[in-house]
């Protein structure tokens, strides 16, 4: 039987990396959904749509086709525009895109659009899973507890006191940058979970999802404390 393990969790509170590594630990397919979310932010700037266009942004992202490579050991992420296919797994990292990924997702067309496309690779990923894989996925994103897959067999809301969440997201983005830029990622990361807490509801766990809240552990050992509640 295929094992669906749904982990939520704001901005630094590391549930990519974390996620990646159970999925890996657990032999099953990686789903990072927020990369669905900024492949189609990338599309519509590519395209010049003007995101406070709610039904313009609606509309283009129904056009483009998300190809999503669930391999926890090299995750990546493609579009299909005008029957062409574009990597984009460094590409959806990018400040532009970051800086402009909320407001894409705050639109209601786009996320329904985006839940049944999360749905659809969740169920693929239980029923056919890829060669050498076990049947299953470990999907991670803001409302996979609640709205996504809230009949998952596990389900997690990973967080991390705001400091320290602003650090961690800081060192990643930035490495040893200067104050002036770490400054301007820390407003950045605040403004982006303000924006996103008004869109999902990824800052208190819902009924029946475990809290493992990583303020205190280093990325072993959140990576344990995850595995530990798939077990239980
Ligand atoms: O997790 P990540 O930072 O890549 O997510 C990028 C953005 O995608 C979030 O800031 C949020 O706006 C959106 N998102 C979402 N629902 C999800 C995953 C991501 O709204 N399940």
């Amino acid at each position: 039987t295929a094992l669906v393990v749904a982990v939520d969790g704001p901005s630094g509170s590391g549930k990519s990396s974390v996620s990646r590594a159970a999925a890996r630990a657990l032999g099953v397919a990686f789903l990072d959904t927020g990369a669905m979310y900024r492949a189609l932010t990338w599309a519509a700037l590519r395209a010049g749509v003007d995101l406070a266009d709610a039904d313009a942004v609606a509309r283009h992202a129904r056009t483009v086709a998300l190809v999503m490579g669930t391999d926890p050991a090299a995750p990546t992420v493609a579009a299909v525009v005008d029957g062409v296919e574009t990597d984009l797994t460094e590409a959806v990292r990018s400040p532009e895109v970051t800086a402009n990924v909320s407001a894409l997702a705050a639109v209601p067309a786009v996320r329904s659009d985006l839940v049944l496309r999360q749905r659809a690779l969740i169920e693929s990923a239980c029923l056919a899973p890829a060669p050498g894989r076990e049947p299953g996925v470990v999907a991670e994103g803001r409302d996979i507890t609640t709205v996504v897959a809230p009949r998952a067999d596990v389900r997690i809301l990973l967080t991390a006191d705001e400091s320290v969440r602003l650090a961690r997201r800081a060192h990643q983005d930035l490495g040893a940058a200067d104050a002036a830029a770490l400054e301007a990622t820390r407003r950045g990361i605040v403004e982006r979970d303000r924006v996103d807490s008004r869109t999902t509801s990824f800052t208190a766990a819902a009924d029946g999802v475990v809290t493992v809240d990583s303020t205190h552990l280093d990325f072993d050992g959140t990576v344990a404390a995850v595995l530990e509640v798939v077990a239980q």
